[in-house]
């Protein structure tokens, strides 16, 4: 039950105050068991963005969004315009399994992956912490005069804030464009990639203004995924909660006092959990879209438990369901199924992944140009090749027939091998013998082969032409 005076909160967003203007937000440090897991899962993810631009799989990068010269590279295998229905088909598995995870899993994204958090509470805040103190000396420094601590302060921060912002452009804009090319800018005399240093420069400016002045306000009022949490999340979504149930009425603790027959339940009202919330909202409102699923509030809250001999657990992952009903958390059908369907939908992006092929041919019979009947017995047909290239190396290529039947091939020209990104383009021969000839309309297979190697890289069909019916 909510009391008139509790229901502020629906008037406006925690970080904006009666005239409109943006509230500060000074959280408390968190600590405990939540804030340590997040912190090694940051430290890994952190670990794999910064390296990432470096690391090779056969020679290409882990990751390629290379939007400039349209060459894109995930798990070192490269795509290019003619993997556009992958893109497709990625875009809607991605959404699919965004609106999914979110109906199941709440916000969990947003408090142990999502790079904003992570930069925000794990490397920025963490900072900030270092060099100003807790919550409150932040703000005992910020509403003091200007003098020399303040200064030394402010200055140490932000410089560091300014050399942070420039390695994550850095780091940025090595997934942009490739590690390579982001060490010929920094390499190079800066006359001859002054684009590259330009965006370098913005990026760095970007990334500072976000994390020192933007902050949270990009998840409570920029961020699209958390606009959608209201639409998303249901009764039984597992999200950060404080069990009303087991908490109302919220009181003050005092000593050896029985709260159960005064009616009071175990909140305690200390306010630890609005003091260390990130977005500065009040949890006990139950559900917000500002929550990003820190877990700030759940190890403060945990911690004032432990400090009274109460149960901890009184704000916890879970549903409106299970606390409303006070069933512990199980693994429900519902989650069950919407679980497999994820692990489905990843596997056939997987699937269609490693099934693509290096190259994309087309074998067209040349229009107007009938069968011909050789002098040996055979038939021969008139076709067009064009064999597109997605890797970033040259592929010296042939073709062998496939299908037994289909008597020899006869390239008219030299194949001119594919280079990186390019075709390579001609028209052949395909003979098979007439008493070889399937009947019907035969469909016959030839095979692109590497030719150093011998590897098959495509297998290709094509229409044969012949008076046989
Ligand atoms: S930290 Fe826990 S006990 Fe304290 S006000 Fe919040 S919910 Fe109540
Ligand atoms: S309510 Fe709790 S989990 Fe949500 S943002 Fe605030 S501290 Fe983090």
């Amino acid at each position: 039950m909510q009391h008139e005076d509790q229901e502020e909160f629906r008037d406006r967003i925690a970080t904006v105050d009666e005239a409109g203007k943006r509230k500060w937000i000074y959280p408390k440090k968190p600590a405990g068991k939540f804030t340590n897991r997040r912190n090694w899962v940051s430290y890994i993810l952190l670990a794999f963005l910064f390296v990432g631009p470096y690391l090779r799989i056969g020679g290409e990068p882990v990751l390629l969004i290379g939007v400039l010269e349209r060459r894109f590279v995930i798990l070192g295998q490269s795509f290019s315009q003619y993997d556009f229905y992958i893109f497709v088909i990625m875009m809607i598995i991605g959404v699919l399994f965004i609106t999914l995870f979110t109906v199941v899993y709440g916000r969990l994204f947003c408090g142990w992956v999502c790079p904003q958090t992570i930069f925000m509470e794990n490397v920025f805040r963490k900072i900030e912490y270092w060099i100003e103190g807790d919550y409150k000396h932040q703000l005992k420094l910020d509403r003091q005069e200007w003098n020399g601590e303040k200064l030394r302060k402010k200055a140490l921060k932000h410089i560091i804030y300014l050399v942070i912002s420039f390695a994550i452009a850095n780091t940025f804009l090595a997934y942009l464009i490739g590690s390579e090319a982001l060490i010929e800018i920094i390499t190079d005399p800066p006359s001859e990639h002054v684009s590259g240093l330009i965006g370098i420069v913005v990026f760095t400016i970007a990334f500072y203004f976000v994390f020192s002045k933007l902050r949270e306000q990009v998840c409570t009022t920029i961020c699209p995924y958390g606009r959608l949490q209201s639409v998303l999340l249901d009764k039984n979504s597992i999200v950060v909660a404080y069990d009303h149930v087991r908490g109302e009425s919220r009181a003050r603790f005092r000593k050896n006092e029985d709260r159960k027959s005064e009616g009071k339940g175990d909140c305690i009202d200390c306010h630890q959990c609005v003091d260390v919330c990130p977005t500065g909202i009040d949890i006990r409102n139950g559900t917000q879209l500002e929550c990003v699923n820190c877990t700030a509030c759940i190890d403060v809250c945990n911690s004032m438990m432990d400090g009274v001999g109460m149960d901890r657990g009184l704000i916890r992952y879970a549903s409106e369901h299970e606390i409303n009903t006070g069933e512990k958390f199980r693994f429900t059908t519902r989650i069950k199924a919407y679980t497999g369907v994820l692990i489905i939908l990843i596997g056939v992006l997987g699937v269609l992944i490693s099934a693509r092929t290096e190259t994309d041919t087309a074998l067209i019979r040349t229009r107007g140009v009938l069968y011909q009947k050789m002098d040996d017995g055979s038939y021969r047909n008139l076709y067009e090749y064009t064999i597109h290239n997605k890797t970033n190396d040259t592929l010296d290529l042939e073709f062998r027939a496939i299908s037994p039947y289909v008597g020899r091939i006869e390239m008219i020209g030299a194949m001119l091998p594919a280079p990186p990104a390019g075709e390579s383009a001609g028209s052949l021969f395909i003979y098979i013998q007439e008493d070889s000839i399937p009947s019907g309309r035969p469909k016959i297979e030839i095979g692109v082969y590497e030719k150093s190697t011998g590897r098959l890289v495509e297998d290709v069909k094509a229409s044969f032409l012949s008076p046989k019916r």
